[in-house]
């Protein structure tokens, strides 16, 4: 846009300086372009009045006219809710509040004319709608319609009057005032050659649609021009940076590797084990500097992978680290990682928290000179003082619990940055791994070893335990152990405790002959490496736990994981917790245990875990269910923008489109030098801001 659309919105008809404050302040808005560029987050087609006899179970939001014919109260304290019985003469809906009940009584009366909007939902045998917007109803001149756009706004804005109405006609002001200003953004042969809507068109559109053809052509303009930016913007820089960084070269494979591969590899590779290996072997031999991901199903045997990439990185006169989000995890890779490595001439050691500080020295000075070759550890060794005399190549396993800044660190970990290796069971959806990563190699192990049976998911009501224990005393019986898994409730460490206890109380009752251990977030490491010994070498035959337990724990013998109350938990963490069993080859149960009533979102989660196995399919679902900016892990694997229009998961063709766009832009014109290509370069410069150093991402 034009200099003009620079304009501080403090100037704008209807702003001053305080509402500029509150604009700068809660929603980013600085300049009259910045509020063009805040969008609608819904339109509601106002042009249609409908009756309450035609309304079915299936409609967006509508509009009604009518009356409230009386209001009533039920409940008590929190589950309070008030009732107003609304009739238009074709039938009755209940309008329903559970906050604010004081001032609807206040505000609106029986007997009057009211617009109301809202969307129906079926409670009982009658129509409900909650929280609906209610306005008088003077004639229809004065009535809402058309095509109302609908604008985010917080509690602050709204407390100094600026509502979604405010900001509609804040939109009017803003656009009358630069609309003959308002400049293309995107290069003339990219509307052309894309048949988009012109940015002043679409502006205009997106904010006052006369329909909705209209309307989604210029969404389509929009969220093109997001998307098409951002992925610009990641193939540009990646591009430069793949071409300037030099990476460590692993030529050869050598004895460690062979040995291992002969004598101490415990069973054979999967082939999609073995083709990961392969792919992986060559990227670090090319010269550049490997930055990949390896996503594989919980497991699908990622850990063995993890380890002969370590050993052909020692094998090539470099030191490797494999680095975990838990030291429960951290302890136990080690564990299983020495095992596998008897016989071997390596050395190896395990860094965490925890570690002495005797200890903590040693290891310090040992991969200072180059002795120490594998190092284990948490978070811990990526702080300063850990120092590697030539470190070749890291892997982070359940690298999404890791934030963009701790991964970054270890770049600096040697003088020419190692290779890089996430490791996930969490996978990112395609879609978004793209918007995040841009150039991100992504393998997959597709996957699971030989003679895995599925594991069975099902749900139990809390009510109905008896059963659930009959089973789970079955499986004992034949020698097989048991998890017991608590909900972690963020607020309260207490509660979470006394949950867990109970349920060890509980549990030692139900089973008196069987020995159970314990573990939670509060204990000392110490405690809890020890408690999961007792589990891992069977001297427990239970296990009942919080969500420490969550990542990567692996004993194959144990083939029960009972969650319990299930629906407090997310999809991914479901999982993985589900994860846990299904690791040996005999015949694993997942048992959701929740109450009988819960809320719709609970129910399709739980359903899904019922009826997927597959940890992709889970994700997507999950993506779908909580938007992008909540999935777990997005936040810390860094999607560092806020998308103001697109969305990641709906407009995924847009997306593939407008990445394809862009890398032919970028084929033909590497430097964007080419004069037709200018403004694109601007537009970069002007999101310069939100440039992000994607390399740093791994
Ligand atoms: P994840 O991918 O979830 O990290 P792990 O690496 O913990 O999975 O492996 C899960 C289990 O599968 C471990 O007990 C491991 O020893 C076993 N495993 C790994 N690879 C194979 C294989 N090729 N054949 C048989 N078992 C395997
Ligand atoms: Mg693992």
């Amino acid at each position: 846009m034009s200099s003009y659309s620079q304009t501080d919105i403090k100037y704008l008809n209807g702003v001053g300086p305080k509402k500029a404050e509150i604009l700068n302040k809660e929603i980013d808005v600085f300049s009259v372009e910045d509020l063009l560029y805040y969008f609608p987050y819904k339109y509601i087609d106002r042009s249609r009045i409908y009756f309450i006899h035609e309304i079915d179970g299936n409609m967006p939001y509508i509009q009604l006219k009518g009356r409230i014919t009386a209001f009533e109260t039920f409940g008590e304290g929190r589950n309070k809710r008030l009732v107003a019985h609304f009739t238009d003469d074709t039938g009755f809906v209940d309008l329903v509040w559970f906050q604010g009940l004081k001032y609807i009584t206040d505000q609106y009366k029986p007997n009057m004319p009211y617009i109301i909007f809202g969307k129906p939902t079926i409670f009982g045998n009658k129509f409900n709608i909650t929280h609906p917007e209610i306005d008088p109803y003077k004639d229809e001149e004065s009535r809402p319609s058309g095509l109302m756009p609908y604008y985010n706004t917080t509690e602050k804005m709204k407390r100094h009057f600026i509502n979604s109405k405010a900001m509609q006609k804040l939109m009017a002001t803003a656009y009358t005032s630069v609309s003959r200003n308002i400049t293309e953004s995107l290069p003339q042969h990219i509307v052309n050659g894309s048949k988009l809507m012109g940015l002043a068109e679409a502006i205009k559109n997106v904010h006052f649609p006369d329909n909705i053809p209209l309307l989604r052509e210029a969404q389509r303009r929009l969220k093109f021009e997001e998307l098409f930016y951002i992925q610009l913007n990641i193939l540009k820089y990646t591009t430069e940076r793949r071409n300037k960084l030099k990476g460590i070269v692993f030529q050869k494979v050598g004895d460690n590797l062979n040995t291992f591969y002969e004598k101490n590899l415990p069973f054979e590779l999967t082939n999609a084990q073995k083709r990961i290996i392969r792919d992986i072997r060559h990227d670090m031999a090319t010269g550049q500097q490997m930055n990949r991901l390896l996503q594989g199903d919980v497991g699908s045997g990622k850990t063995l992978v993890a380890l002969m990439l370590m050993l052909i990185a020692l094998d090539n006169g470099y030191q490797a680290s494999l680095m975990v989000p838990t030291e429960i995890l951290a302890t136990q890779h080690f564990l299983t990682i020495s095992e596998l490595l008897k016989g071997l001439n390596i050395n190896i050691e395990l860094l965490t928290g925890s570690t002495k500080k005797a200890d903590r020295e040693r290891i310090h000075t040992n991969l200072l000179n180059g002795n120490l070759q594998i190092l284990i550890g948490t978070h811990a060794l990526i702080e300063d003082t850990v120092q590697f005399n030539n470190l070749g190549l890291v892997i982070i396993d359940e690298q999404h619990r890791f934030g963009v800044a701790q991964r970054a660190k270890l770049w600096t970990k040697n003088h020419r940055p190692p290779h890089i290796l996430g490791m996930t069971a969490t996978p990112i959806p395609r879609t978004l791994a793209m918007t995040v990563y841009g150039d991100l190699d992504v393998s997959v192990i597709d996957e699971l070893p030989p003679g895995r049976k599925p594991i069975q998911t099902k749900q139990v009501y809390d009510k109905r335990r008896g059963a659930l224990y009959q089973s789970i005393q079955k499986q004992l019986e034949e020698g097989r152990q048991v998890y017991i898994v608590y909900p972690l409730i963020e607020e309260s460490e207490k509660l979470d405790l006394k949950n867990l206890e109970e349920g060890y109380k509980h549990i030692q009752e139900v089973f008196p002959g069987y020995t159970i251990a314990k573990v939670h977030g509060k204990m000392k490491p110490k405690e809890k490496d020890a408690e999961m010994q007792r589990f891992v070498n069977k001297e427990a035959q239970i296990m009942v736990a919080t969500t420490v337990i969550e990542v990567g724990v692996n004993v194959p013998n144990a083939s029960v994981m009972v969650i319990e109350s299930a629906q407090r938990f997310g999809l991914s963490q479901l999982h993985q917790l589900r994860g846990r069993v299904g690791r040996g080859a005999d015949q694993s149960f997942c048992i959701l245990v929740t109450p009988y009533e819960l809320s719709a979102d609970s129910r399709k989660r739980i359903n899904i875990m019922v009826e997927s196995n597959d940890g992709f399919e889970i994700a997507e679902a999950d993506l779908k269910l909580r938007g992008p900016g909540d999935l777990e892990g997005t936040q810390q694997s860094g999607i560092p923008f806020n998308l103001k229009i697109a969305n990641i998961v709906r407009d995924s063709d847009i997306l593939q489109y407008a990445r394809e766009v862009a890398e032919k832009v970028l084929e033909n014109d590497p430097q964007l030098s080419n004069p037709e290509n200018t403004i694109l370069l601007r537009q970069l410069r002007k999101l310069g801001g939100n440039r992000y150093d994607w390399g740093l991402i791994s």
